[in-house]
């Protein structure tokens, strides 16, 4: 029944873990550690996905945390290629042993996305605490061999750059790292929930003085990548306070939450802002421009009351996608005024 009335999505995003062993400086998981709540989905909850599966050819198994970390990580990606789905995940590259690897490969993973944020050890570890570059790389070096010897295209190797003020002058040399690792894809990603004041002038949108620069040096590099074969992607590096749209695919993808709560995005998600009064009794914060805001949590339903169709159908749920078709007419002050405060301040909904 699930199937009348469906959507087709691009994708749909699963959170299976929130646990991490990576303290990056500007990660949530970091930053806001003495409320965050640690969990991994169980295999139970990921069982009665499946039904919904049915909307998509791909399922992507990343939220706030580090998938592997789950131990039932495996399981899901095998219940999902049962299913025939594409399936992709992110990782911070610590725990790619020879043996996830191999078991990886065997599994047919088809997307593996490893974020970065330098392309030398001594930026990269100090920006993404708990991780180390040469470690990363050599483990994807191993994964290269690893596919050749088991003549596998799969999974391919997408580079995830967080791009931030201290860090862009080492990503002109993404390419050459991409293909020592066998990267096939590069997305440059901007810092766009600021959850330590300190690190507000580390978003490269808020450096305006060097817009030109930072558009310069990414358009260099998508030349250079196009002639090299690589896919490369990047937003911004400026914002755009006429632009009505959001970075995320919300009118083509989902995120479940290792929770079951159906969200459009993970900035959302309403982990983030679980164990609100811990601590100094505060709710925990963001930084947006010159304002610091409480995070909302948002959820259209939970999956494990109602089916994802009858979710997506909801009125609320199609009318805030309806606030971003820019087909669906209205006054920019009127979209202003229906939308959710964490959309209109929110760095993805100005092009970051
Ligand atoms: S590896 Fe990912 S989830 Fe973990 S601390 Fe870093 S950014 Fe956060
Ligand atoms: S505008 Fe921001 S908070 Fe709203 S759906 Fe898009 S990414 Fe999420």
């Amino acid at each position: 029944m699930d199937k009348i009335g469906s959507p087709t999505l691009d994708w749909v995003q699963v959170e299976v873990t929130t646990y991490c062993n990576g303290s990056c400086i500007y990660c949530p998981h970091t930053v806001l550690r003495n409320r965050w709540v640690n969990r991994h989905m169980p295999i139970e909850l990921f069982h009665e996905l499946v039904p919904f599966f049915w909307h998509t050819d791909l399922v992507y198994l990343q939220g706030w945390g580090e998938p592997l970390l789950n131990n039932d990580f495996f399981e899901m990606v095998r219940i999902c290629k049962n299913q025939g789905k594409r399936v992709g995940f992110t990782t911070n590259g610590m725990l790619l042993t020879e043996d996830t690897v191999q078991t990886l490969i065997d599994l047919e993973l088809d997307i593996m996305g490893i974020s970065l944020a330098g392309t030398t050890a001594g930026t990269h570890n100090r920006i993404r605490k708990g991780t180390d570059l040469n470690k990363i790389i050599s483990h994807l070096e191993r994964l290269c061999e690893i596919k050749a010897e088991k003549k596998s295209r799969e999974p391919a190797v997408h580079l995830a750059y967080l791009m931030l003020k201290s860090n862009f002058h080492e990503f002109k040399d993404i390419l050459p790292l991409a293909k020592k690792v066998g990267a096939k894809q590069v997305v440059a990603s901007n810092l766009t929930m600021i959850v330590d004041p300190e690190l507000f002038a580390e978003a490269i949108f808020n450096d305006t003085e060097r817009t030109d620069y930072y558009r310069n040096t990414l358009e260099d590099i998508r030349h250079r990548a196009a002639s090299e074969g690589i896919i490369f992607d990047y937003h911004g590096p400026g914002l755009d306070d006429t632009f009505f749209g959001c970075r995320e695919n919300v009118h083509h993808a989902c995120v479940i939450s290792v929770e079951g709560e159906v969200v459009p995005c993970v900035l959302v998600n309403p982990v983030l802002c679980q164990n609100r009064e811990i601590n100094d009794g505060k709710p925990p914060c963001y930084t947006f421009k010159d304002q610091s805001l409480p995070i909302t949590g948002m959820s259209f339903g939970n999956v494990r009351n109602e089916s994802l169709t009858r979710i997506w159908n909801k009125k609320e749920y199609s009318g805030f996608r309806d606030l971003f078709d820019p087909e669906k007419t209205r006054r920019p002050e009127q979209i202003q005024s229906e939308m959710p405060q964490c959309c209109v301040k929110c760095y993805k909904k100005l092009g970051a």
